[in-house]
């Protein structure tokens, strides 16, 4: 089965080198987009990959000090733009449950959410590096991904979720990170979270600068580099954001 790509731009905030290149030395300014996925198959099954962050007044409101976006860009609205009604919206892979992934979960009431079970362990009792990474902040009721702990469907390992639609491991950026990879008519498309922020990740071969197990993300860039894609999205590279559609 073959999917279409929709990149949904939640925004951009100017951020320096060194947050999204490993110990690049700071002063140079890059933009850093917020976004998820929607894929389409051509008979209207609809699915997300990752669901974004909350709106900019919640970031405001619940005390996220990172990573905020410049623009209030409602991920929900975006979606309803490309003619989607949120409740049409079957499934939601996770390429890892940060908070500017797994917001808005209960937008999209009906659909079936899937994470690495390694990734929703972390995230329940994330080390305390993590944690505000993972929304457990003092303002807000907890990771909005767990008020829909009951419909999730941990998987583990490399595995086919759908004809189609097949999860990699990759961790490095988080423990249970995992890249999604999509048929479409042009070929297989990686959308690989955040263990790939921007093409300079993989043209330099650095990780993130927010890279808690550089190892292991040497040993996802090996495994990847095996592997052959009509194209690799980051989600927070701008550029994913320049096309209306993939594949
Ligand atoms: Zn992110």
């Amino acid at each position: 089965m073959n999917y279409k790509i929709y990149p949904i731009n939640q925004g951009t905030r100017i951020m320096d080198i060194h947050d999204v290149v490993y110990r690049q030395p700071v002063g140079e300014d890059v933009s850093f987009a917020y976004g998820a996925f929607l894929l389409k198959d051509a008979k209207g099954k609809l699915i997300m990959v990752d669901s974004g962050a909350p709106s900019l007044s919640e970031v405001r409101e619940k005390g996220y000090p990172l990573r905020t976006p410049d623009e209030d860009i409602d991920m929900v609205e975006e979606v309803r733009k490309h003619g989607v009604d949120p409740a049409e919206v079957s499934m939601i892979i996770y390429t890892h449950l940060h908070w500017d992934h797994a917001w808005n979960t209960n937008s999209f009431p009906n659909a079936t959410l899937i994470a690495q079970a390694a990734e929703m362990a972390a995230a329940i009792n994330p080390m305390k590096i993590g944690r505000k990474s993972y929304g457990f902040m003092e303002e807000s009721n907890g990771p909005e991904w767990l008020h829909s702990i009951m419909r999730f469907q941990a998987v583990n390992g490399d595995v086919e979720i759908l004809p189609g639609i097949r999860v990699i491991m990759t961790p490095g950026h988080t423990i249970g990170s995992q890249s999604v990879l999509v048929d479409t008519e042009k070929g297989v498309y990686m959308l690989p979270g955040d263990w790939i922020m921007c093409d300079r990740n993989l043209d330099m071969e650095l990780p993130g600068g927010s890279t808690p197990d550089v190892a292991a993300w040497y040993q996802s860039l090996e495994k990847v580099k095996k592997l052959e894609f009509a194209g690799i999205l980051p989600c927070h590279d701008p550029k994913t954001y320049t096309e209306m559609y993939y594949g």
